[in-house]
């Protein structure tokens, strides 16, 4: 198992660095009264699992997920990711709830993962760098297409203007 001291990520897994804040994580079990996150969620599936902690009396705090901070100011509060932090002492009962009622999926691997998927505004803000790079450099070719086809429309707008003017001008001293 590991253990993230900074963000307080658990894990069943041995992994090295936090999926959470990428520091280092402790490989052995924290302490009894060490806060851990039980899992990431948001929206109506927040109420749902506090409302299941509440009934089975575990005791449990809940925290902004820090990742989700800049897309709330854009999206408003109730889409945001919150960590329900247990003590640790009560994980694997936070855990076989979180699993009864369905928060928890076992085929899936990584809650924070598996909470992020549900977030469109996560995709737009992280994953899609490279969709947007794609997506940027294809704009800048059509621009510039744009601007090229607009430069000969301008161009043969200012020799037919032209030789209209001069057309009228002419007109009018002969
Ligand atoms: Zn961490």
């Amino acid at each position: 198992m590991s253990y993230c001291k900074k963000c307080n990520y658990f894990s069943k897994d041995d992994i090295d660095r936090c999926p959470n804040c990428k520091q280092y994580m402790v490989k052995e079990a924290p302490e009894n009264d060490a806060p851990v996150i039980a899992i990431r969620t948001a929206g109506i599936e927040h109420e749902r699992i506090t409302a299941a902690l509440q009934d089975s009396k575990i005791p449990f705090s809940e925290r902004f997920a820090r990742k989700q901070a800049s897309a709330n100011v854009v999206t408003g509060v109730n889409s945001a990711s919150v960590d329900i932090i247990v003590n640790y002492k009560d994980y694997e009962k936070t855990y076989d709830l979180l699993v009864g009622i369905g928060a928890i999926k076992l085929d899936g691997e990584e809650i924070i993962d598996e909470v992020d998927e549900k977030q469109p505004v996560k995709k737009s803000v992280r994953p899609g760098e490279e969709e947007f790079e794609e997506m940027s450099t294809r704009k800048r070719i059509i621009v510039r297409i744009l601007s090229a086809i607009l430069f000969i429309v301008v161009v043969w707008g200012v020799v037919v203007g032209v030789d209209y003017v001069m057309a009228l001008v002419k007109g009018l001293f002969i």
